[in-house]
Protein backbone atom coordinates (compact mmCIF):
# COMPACT_ATOMS: atom_id res chain seq x y z
CA UNK A 1 0.00 0.00 0.00
CA UNK A 2 1.18 3.86 -0.46
CA UNK A 3 -0.09 6.70 0.88
CA UNK A 4 1.13 10.15 -0.52
CA UNK A 5 1.36 13.36 1.37
CA UNK A 6 -1.09 14.30 -1.64
CA UNK A 7 -3.19 11.47 -0.95
CA UNK A 8 -3.48 12.98 3.02
CA UNK A 9 -4.02 16.23 1.71
CA UNK A 10 -7.30 15.34 -0.59
CA UNK A 11 -8.48 13.00 2.28
CA UNK A 12 -8.91 16.13 4.44
CA UNK A 13 -10.40 18.54 1.56
CA UNK A 14 -12.50 15.56 1.08
CA UNK A 15 -14.51 15.99 4.23
CA UNK A 16 -14.89 19.92 3.75
CA UNK A 17 -15.79 20.06 -0.03
CA UNK A 18 -19.56 19.52 -1.36
CA UNK A 19 -21.03 19.29 -4.78
CA UNK A 20 -21.83 22.88 -6.14
CA UNK A 21 -18.93 24.35 -4.42
CA UNK A 22 -16.65 27.22 -5.43
CA UNK A 23 -13.17 26.04 -5.67
CA UNK A 24 -9.70 27.66 -6.32
CA UNK A 25 -6.46 26.00 -7.36
CA UNK A 26 -3.84 28.93 -6.33
CA UNK A 27 -0.84 26.74 -7.98
CA UNK A 28 -2.36 25.25 -11.38
CA UNK A 29 0.95 23.26 -12.28
CA UNK A 30 -0.18 20.08 -13.82
CA UNK A 31 -3.37 20.22 -12.90
CA UNK A 32 -3.37 17.18 -10.83
CA UNK A 33 -5.32 19.44 -7.95
CA UNK A 34 -7.12 21.37 -10.23
CA UNK A 35 -8.55 17.50 -11.84
CA UNK A 36 -9.21 16.63 -7.78
CA UNK A 37 -11.33 20.06 -7.25
CA UNK A 38 -13.24 19.76 -10.11
CA UNK A 39 -14.18 16.30 -9.07
CA UNK A 40 -15.60 17.26 -5.71
CA UNK A 41 -17.46 20.37 -6.48
CA UNK A 42 -18.68 18.45 -9.58
CA UNK A 43 -21.22 19.62 -12.31
CA UNK A 44 -23.15 22.46 -10.25
CA UNK A 45 -19.71 23.43 -8.68
CA UNK A 46 -16.67 25.80 -10.22
CA UNK A 47 -12.86 25.72 -10.08
CA UNK A 48 -10.98 28.12 -10.69
CA UNK A 49 -6.94 27.52 -11.48
CA UNK A 50 -3.94 30.31 -11.33
CA UNK A 51 -0.51 29.79 -12.99
CA UNK A 52 1.93 32.48 -14.36
CA UNK A 53 3.23 29.80 -16.61
CA UNK A 54 1.56 29.31 -19.96
CA UNK A 55 2.87 25.49 -19.78
CA UNK A 56 0.96 24.81 -16.87
CA UNK A 57 -2.17 26.41 -18.47
CA UNK A 58 -1.53 24.09 -21.30
CA UNK A 59 -0.97 21.06 -19.43
CA UNK A 60 -3.92 21.39 -17.34
CA UNK A 61 -6.35 21.88 -19.86
CA UNK A 62 -4.89 18.77 -21.56
CA UNK A 63 -5.40 16.74 -18.39
CA UNK A 64 -8.83 18.10 -17.79
CA UNK A 65 -10.31 17.45 -21.26
CA UNK A 66 -8.81 13.89 -21.24
CA UNK A 67 -11.08 13.20 -17.62
CA UNK A 68 -14.21 15.32 -19.85
CA UNK A 69 -14.15 18.16 -17.20
CA UNK A 70 -13.60 21.53 -17.19
CA UNK A 71 -12.56 24.74 -15.10
CA UNK A 72 -11.44 27.86 -15.24
CA UNK A 73 -7.55 28.54 -16.04
CA UNK A 74 -6.16 32.00 -15.27
CA UNK A 75 -2.96 33.00 -16.67
CA UNK A 76 -1.99 35.55 -13.35
CA UNK A 77 -0.88 35.31 -10.21
CA UNK A 78 -2.31 33.80 -7.14
CA UNK A 79 -1.82 37.41 -5.44
CA UNK A 80 -4.38 38.74 -7.93
CA UNK A 81 -6.88 36.26 -6.76
CA UNK A 82 -9.11 38.93 -4.99
CA UNK A 83 -9.84 40.53 -8.55
CA UNK A 84 -11.47 37.15 -9.45
CA UNK A 85 -14.12 36.25 -6.78
CA UNK A 86 -16.08 37.94 -4.31
CA UNK A 87 -15.59 38.25 -0.44
CA UNK A 88 -17.17 34.89 1.65
CA UNK A 89 -18.04 32.80 -1.53
CA UNK A 90 -15.33 30.15 -1.88
CA UNK A 91 -15.14 26.75 -0.09
CA UNK A 92 -11.90 26.12 -0.52
CA UNK A 93 -8.43 27.27 -1.89
CA UNK A 94 -5.35 25.06 -2.45
CA UNK A 95 -1.75 26.17 -2.61
CA UNK A 96 1.16 23.51 -3.57
CA UNK A 97 4.01 25.78 -3.33
CA UNK A 98 7.67 25.85 -4.63
CA UNK A 99 7.95 25.12 -8.35
CA UNK A 100 7.06 22.55 -11.13
CA UNK A 101 8.75 19.54 -10.94
CA UNK A 102 10.88 19.24 -14.32
CA UNK A 103 10.17 22.35 -15.09
CA UNK A 104 12.23 26.16 -14.45
CA UNK A 105 13.12 25.81 -10.35
CA UNK A 106 13.36 29.33 -11.07
CA UNK A 107 9.38 29.47 -11.73
CA UNK A 108 9.02 29.22 -8.25
CA UNK A 109 6.20 30.39 -5.81
CA UNK A 110 7.98 33.44 -3.69
CA UNK A 111 6.97 34.30 -0.23
CA UNK A 112 6.04 37.63 -0.53
CA UNK A 113 3.65 36.87 -3.36
CA UNK A 114 2.75 33.79 -1.33
CA UNK A 115 1.72 35.39 1.60
CA UNK A 116 0.10 38.11 -0.23
CA UNK A 117 -1.75 35.57 -1.71
CA UNK A 118 -2.86 33.68 1.50
CA UNK A 119 -4.46 36.98 2.58
CA UNK A 120 -6.03 37.66 -0.01
CA UNK A 121 -7.29 33.88 0.05
CA UNK A 122 -8.61 34.25 3.73
CA UNK A 123 -11.19 37.23 2.35
CA UNK A 124 -12.58 34.98 -0.28
CA UNK A 125 -13.44 31.97 1.69
CA UNK A 126 -16.44 31.63 2.88
CA UNK A 127 -17.09 30.79 6.56
CA UNK A 128 -16.66 26.63 7.48
CA UNK A 129 -14.54 27.06 3.87
CA UNK A 130 -10.77 25.37 4.12
CA UNK A 131 -7.44 26.47 2.61
CA UNK A 132 -4.66 23.66 2.38
CA UNK A 133 -0.93 25.72 1.97
CA UNK A 134 1.68 22.66 0.88
CA UNK A 135 4.79 24.08 1.95
CA UNK A 136 8.47 22.77 0.24
CA UNK A 137 11.64 23.26 2.11
CA UNK A 138 15.10 22.35 1.69
CA UNK A 139 16.73 21.72 -1.94
CA UNK A 140 15.99 24.70 -4.12
CA UNK A 141 13.08 25.89 -2.21
CA UNK A 142 15.55 26.52 0.67
CA UNK A 143 13.17 27.89 4.08
CA UNK A 144 13.01 31.24 3.95
CA UNK A 145 9.15 30.80 2.28
CA UNK A 146 8.46 28.57 4.87
CA UNK A 147 9.76 30.65 7.95
CA UNK A 148 7.65 33.26 6.35
CA UNK A 149 4.91 31.48 5.79
CA UNK A 150 4.42 29.79 9.25
CA UNK A 151 5.69 33.05 10.59
CA UNK A 152 2.39 35.11 9.41
CA UNK A 153 -0.01 32.34 9.93
CA UNK A 154 0.73 32.05 13.21
CA UNK A 155 -0.32 35.67 13.66
CA UNK A 156 -3.73 34.96 12.51
CA UNK A 157 -6.41 35.46 15.51
CA UNK A 158 -8.10 31.85 17.18
CA UNK A 159 -10.77 33.27 17.08
CA UNK A 160 -11.30 33.64 13.41
CA UNK A 161 -9.37 31.05 11.74
CA UNK A 162 -8.61 27.10 12.91
CA UNK A 163 -4.75 26.33 11.57
CA UNK A 164 -3.54 23.13 12.01
CA UNK A 165 -0.23 21.81 10.61
CA UNK A 166 1.27 18.59 9.88
CA UNK A 167 4.14 16.78 10.13
CA UNK A 168 5.96 13.26 9.13
CA UNK A 169 7.57 12.27 11.94
CA UNK A 170 9.60 9.26 10.00
CA UNK A 171 10.07 10.77 6.44
CA UNK A 172 13.54 12.41 5.65
CA UNK A 173 14.83 15.19 3.36
CA UNK A 174 12.54 17.71 4.38
CA UNK A 175 8.94 16.55 3.61
CA UNK A 176 6.30 19.00 2.21
CA UNK A 177 4.40 19.92 5.34
CA UNK A 178 1.02 20.75 5.07
CA UNK A 179 -0.91 23.37 6.98
CA UNK A 180 -5.20 23.42 6.86
CA UNK A 181 -6.77 25.95 8.01
CA UNK A 182 -10.48 26.90 8.91
CA UNK A 183 -12.27 30.33 8.51
CA UNK A 184 -14.48 30.37 11.41
N1 LIG B 1 6.27 21.67 -5.40
C1 LIG B 1 5.13 21.00 -6.00
C2 LIG B 1 4.68 21.63 -7.28
C3 LIG B 1 4.47 23.09 -7.15
S1 LIG B 1 3.96 23.70 -8.62
C4 LIG B 1 5.48 19.52 -6.25
O1 LIG B 1 6.61 19.12 -5.98
O2 LIG B 1 4.61 18.78 -6.70
C5 LIG B 1 3.92 25.39 -8.24
C6 LIG B 1 3.32 26.16 -9.39
O3 LIG B 1 3.13 27.49 -8.91
C7 LIG B 1 4.22 26.27 -10.63
O4 LIG B 1 3.53 25.76 -11.74
C8 LIG B 1 4.48 27.79 -10.75
O5 LIG B 1 4.47 28.24 -12.10
C9 LIG B 1 3.30 28.36 -10.00
N2 LIG B 1 3.49 29.71 -9.51
C10 LIG B 1 4.62 30.35 -9.16
N3 LIG B 1 4.35 31.62 -8.77
C11 LIG B 1 3.01 31.77 -8.86
C12 LIG B 1 2.12 32.86 -8.62
N4 LIG B 1 2.55 34.03 -8.15
N5 LIG B 1 0.81 32.66 -8.83
C13 LIG B 1 0.34 31.47 -9.30
N6 LIG B 1 1.14 30.41 -9.55
C14 LIG B 1 2.45 30.57 -9.34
Amino acid sequence: MRVTITDWIHKVLESFVKEGDLCIDATMGKGGDTLFLCELAGASGKVSAFDVQEAALAATREKLDRHRLSAQLILDGHEHMADYFREGTISCIMFNLGYLPGGDHHLTTRPETTIQAIKEGLKLLKTGGIMSICIYSGGDSGFEERDQVLAYLEKLDDRQYFISRQDFMNKGNHPPMPVFLIKL
